[in-house]
């Protein structure tokens, strides 16, 4: 497994693969590696990348000068020895001043998706994430790249990105991967205390719960929305959204169709801020 630090290294790395005919799958990360992302690995080579590069990289510009850009947690050795069983080709780790040598003037802006759930309470979060992610891809130069449902918002508005910047990348979404009693795995999860963690198991709890409220016919969304919210509020978090969407477009529904909808949320267990989500 190959260990890359620079733009132009990664780059003449992937050229020399294309050259030898292999296909190239990018999964993105911000380290901290747990199953969650080892699973978008098993998702690349399923979906017929020759090789597969992952990237750590904590990104700065998505961070808002309140939140934990500083402490975010990191263990690269522990993500490198992940790698290295999982048959991961190579991790392309730059440095802040490898991504970003001088301020950054050019950004990548997605204008209709990106603009509520999230980035009500992060308005500047999903430019960082989008010009981010455009830097990888021409860095690793992939054929294919995929991303969590975890991060619905996040994979709805890269994948526009590619269609509307014609990024000649196939994407692929990866299902979510929980813990065992439900709580949706996360690198921002070491945040929680015990008793924070124990109450967090309501946000996937009342996810499920109001899936079998739908699948027993229950079509109005607002009501569903309301009661996730009180249930997240007596179990002690903060709610930050429970919304209910259109799928792709993540326009807001407020009638149970035929058409699949996303129950998507935001809340806070003390200082830490949890997201989860269900396509119904
Ligand atoms: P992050 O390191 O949190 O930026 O996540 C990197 C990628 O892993 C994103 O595409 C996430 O959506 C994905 N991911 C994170 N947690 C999970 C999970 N529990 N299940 C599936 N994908 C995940």
């Amino acid at each position: 497994m190959d260990i890359i630090r620079s733009v132009k290294e990664m780059q003449q790395w992937s050229l020399a693969r294309r050259r030898e005919g292999r296909t190239i799958g990018i999964v993105p990360t911000m380290g901290f590696l747990h199953e969650g992302h080892l699973s978008l690995i098993d998702t690349a080579r399923a979906n017929g990348a020759d090789c597969v590069v992952v990237t750590i990289f904590v990104n700065p510009i998505q961070f808002a000068p309140n939140e934990d850009f500083d402490s975010y947690p990191r263990d690269f050795e522990h993500d490198r020895a992940l790698c290295e069983e999982k048959k991961v080709d190579a991790i392309f780790a730059p440095g802040v001043n490898d991504m970003y040598p001088a301020p950054v003037t050019c950004y990548v802006s997605e204008r209709k998706l990106s603009k509520g759930l999230c980035a009500k309470t992060r308005p500047t979060h999903f430019d960082g994430v989008t010009t981010v992610v455009a830097k990888l891809f021409n860095a690793v130069l992939p054929d294919l790249a995929v991303f969590g449902q975890k991060d619905a918002q996040q994979a709805r508005v890269l994948r526009r990105m590619i269609r509307d910047l014609n990024f000649p990348i196939r994407m692929v979404i990866s299902p979510i991967i929980r813990e065992a009693d439900g709580l949706a795995k996360s690198s921002r999860n070491k945040y929680l205390t015990p008793e924070e963690r124990s109450n967090a198991l309501v946000l996937s709890r009342s996810l499920q719960e109001a899936k079998n409220a739908i699948a027993n016919g229950e079509k109005d969304l607002v009501k569903i929305a309301n009661e996730i919210k009180e249930k997240i509020t007596a179990a002690g978090g903060r709610v930050d959204y429970v919304e209910t969407v259109d799928a792709d477009e993540l326009e807001a529904v407020e009638v149970k169709s035929e058409a699949p909808i996303m129950i998507a949320l935001a809340a806070y267990f003390g200082t830490t801020r949890l997201i989860d989500n269900m396509v119904i």
